[in-house]
């Protein structure tokens, strides 16, 4: 049975899942389940394999991806062969991406949709599958047009629902193409990979992503005129009760900071195992059960609530990334996910308004590599203080959790500098 797994490592089948990023607390290991969806069996099975081959900490990333925490060398291998076995993962050969398309979690059920996201995404997965030269980090934004906005996801190719059955290209996040028939909108999206692979074939090291283009090479990657950009949408409501198409409901629980137990994952699944729901990761690290009753959503919120999820929108959690920190992590300089709870709560006001957090047990920055409105790095049990920036930029301050609880208040100054870099912010 340990054959396979020592195969599949050798030939690189399935790097992902096979090469595990090395992290404080272990191996990180992640999953793509087949066409993005788990039954709740399924994730049943998963949290299963969670808590007997990692330490029993799942994630969703924040481009909807599942990962298992604490895997070792020793457990890997037993984990890569039920994840393969049990069809639980769906990985293919070679270096390329394995999944480039992020959706809304109520893809192809949602009825305010303009296009059906789902099935476009389905086929751009199976085109890049067949190109190659595409860089492994590829993004591709498959936006229906919905309430659900992915506006804030940064990618190299985005699909918007502009109209019933009309959407537009959006090229390295600057340039607006289109329309184009929904129909039509796949051979665009190809036509557009095909060429960018063959002219990344000629400078594989300066052209990593579509951004790395020129304002000609990038117009030129489709034959779609230029078009104006659309007039951004409100920011969605991320978890609660959603209605679908057939009169259906889905349940969006998000997890706090993108992480939950096996064990919470297990009491999720067993409850809703009887009904008809399938479930979709949400790139706001949350879980979208779908296809419920009403009664059967309104049941399973309560039990996320009861279980310390987020099922309300206005959670000020949900705009705090934090890392596992101590104890988890052999790296960690502070408690960073313990303290995420205080701080989130310290800040709720400011998290309110739209000011994002990070809190990193260090400066690695496993949770979030890029800059936030406040960052917090752990550093001999207190916190270096970085507004506006990475974990690897300047503090202004390094302060006990007391302490900077305290100057997190209404009236103090890092609260003051905050509140005066939002509203220059939201005037920009
Ligand atoms: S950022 Fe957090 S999880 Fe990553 S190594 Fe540092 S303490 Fe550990």
């Amino acid at each position: 049975m340990s054959a396979l797994p020592e195969e599949t490592l050798r030939r690189g089948w399935c790097p992902s899942t096979l090469r595990p990023m090395e992290t404080g607390d272990g191996w990180l290991v992640r999953l793509h389940p087949p066409d993005a969806k788990l039954t709740p069996a399924q994730l049943r099975r998963i949290a299963a394999l969670a808590a007997e081959h990692g330490n029993g900490l799942v994630e969703i990333s924040a481009r909807a991806n599942l990962q298992l925490r604490g895997v070792t060398a020793e457990s890997h291998p037993r984990l890569v062969e039920r994840l393969l076995a049990e069809h639980l993962v769906d990985e293919h050969d070679g270096d390329g991406p394995q999944r480039v398309t992020l959706v809304s979690p109520l893809a192809g059920q949602d009825p305010t949709a303009m296009i059906d996201a789902a099935a476009l995404a389905l086929q751009i997965e199976q085109s890049t599958r067949a190109l190659s030269g595409l860089p492994a980090k590829l993004a591709i934004v498959v936006d229906d047009g919905s309430a659900q906005a992915l506006d804030e996801f940064p990618c190299d190719i985005r699909l918007l629902g502009i109209g019933t059955g009309t959407a537009a290209v959006c090229l390295a996040d600057r340039l607006w193409q289109g329309p184009v028939a929904e129909a039509d909108a796949i051979a665009a999206v190809e036509t557009a990979l095909r060429r960018f692979a063959a002219l990344r074939s000629a400078a594989p090291d300066h052209l990593r992503r579509l951004r790395d283009l020129p304002a000609d090479a990038l117009a030129s990657l489709t034959d779609l005129p230029a078009t104006a950009a659309p007039a951004p949408r409100r920011r969605p409501r991320r978890v609660g009760t959603f209605t679908l198409k057939g009169d259906r409901f889905a349940a969006l629980i998000g997890l706090p900071f993108g992480r939950c137990d096996a064990t919470v994952l297990d009491r999720l699944g067993a409850t809703v195992e009887t009904s008809a729901a399938d479930i979709r990761l949400s790139p706001w690290r949350a879980l979208a059960f779908r296809g419920l009753h009403h009664s059967e959503a309104e049941r399973l919120l309560a039990l996320a609530g009861d279980l310390g999820l987020i099922t309300r929108d206005d959670d000020p959690r949900l705009s705090v990334q934090a890392c596992a920190g101590s104890p988890a992590c052999s790296r960690a300089e502070a408690p960073a996910m313990a303290d995420a709870n205080v701080i989130a709560e310290a800040a709720a006001d400011l998290l309110a308004e739209g000011v994002t957090l990070h809190v990193s047990g260090c400066v690695k920055a496993c949770a979030h590599p890029a800059a936030a409105d406040l960052t917090l790095v752990g550093r001999n049990g207190r916190y270096d203080v970085v507004p506006r920036g990475t974990t690897r930029d300047k503090p202004v301050a390094t302060l006990d959790l007391s302490a900077l609880l305290t100057r997190l208040q209404p009236g103090q100054d890092i609260h003051a500098r905050l509140k005066a870099a939002r509203s220059m912010g939201s005037q920009g």
